[in-house]
């Protein structure tokens, strides 16, 4: 029996690309991204798998797929492939949301055919990864999502919440040559909710977290001239 919770979104409309979705949290996350502004989603999490289950039945006529999203999905995997195989029983898409640091437990997703579309953080170079993560071996991981990701079985995407100090001209290069031609990256703005995970520890690096759309712009073109999709979210 599973003493995990979850938090049930009924509807969304952005979170899973061209569909309409509803949307299962969990608050549990193995990194500790300061930026983070999942801090209050814990208390928010309150259902079991079997209430989730029964609420996902409930949207399944108005609903194209279900999002699973963070924290960290993979983290909880029995709970996860629970859920998942009852969502495909009702013929629904699966997306799931990842850090990219379980590649092996995504492998064993896609080969028993439970999702369909999977978008993973790249959060910025490898090198940089301690400022998020305790013993990183993000380097690893990555690749190795990468490596799944690359054997042409799912449809998927690569996306950064761009934080300045994250995203400096080394950290935009490294990325820039981790992604292949044809691969969908999305940049999405940070956000500051007034409560974020660590807030002293993300300004004491980042005075300024933010990044202005026209600083990210001038790498756009890079990534476009390899043939890399790459598109903006949230950016006014
Ligand atoms: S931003 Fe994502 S990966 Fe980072 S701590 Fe929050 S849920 Fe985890």
């Amino acid at each position: 029996m599973s003493f995990n919770k979850f938090f049930f979104l009924p509807i969304s409309m952005i979170d899973y690309p061209n569909k309409i979705s509803s949307v299962i949290f969990n608050s549990l996350c193995n990194f500790k991204c300061p930026y983070c502004y999942n801090v209050d989603l814990g208390k928010e999490c309150n259902l079991d798998v079997d209430e989730i289950i029964k609420k996902v039945l409930e949207k399944k006529k108005v609903i194209d797929g279900v999002v699973f999203i963070g924290g960290e999905p993979l983290i909880n995997f029995e709970d996860l492939l629970f859920m998942m195989k009852e969502i495909k029983k009702m013929g629904l898409n699966v997306k799931l949301d990842t850090n990219g640091s379980f590649p092996f437990h995504l492998d064993y997703l896609i080969d028993k055919q439970l999702v369909d579309y999977v978008a993973v953080d790249i959060k910025t170079s490898f090198k940089k990864y301690d400022f998020l993560v305790d013993d990183s071996d993000a380097e690893f991981t990555l690749k190795e999502t990468a490596r799944i990701l690359r054997k042409n079985r799912i449809d998927y995407e690569w996306r950064t919440t761009v934080i300045s100090c994250l995203f400096e001209k080394e950290d935009v290069l490294e990325i820039f040559e981790f992604l292949k031609a044809g691969e969908k990256y999305f940049l999405q703005s940070f956000s500051d909710n007034g409560r974020l995970l660590d807030r002293e520890k993300l300004f004491s690096r980042c005075p300024e977290p933010y990044l202005p759309k026209k600083e990210i712009e001038k790498y756009v073109w890079l990534f476009k001239e390899k043939g890399i999709k790459i598109d903006l979210r949230r950016y006014k």
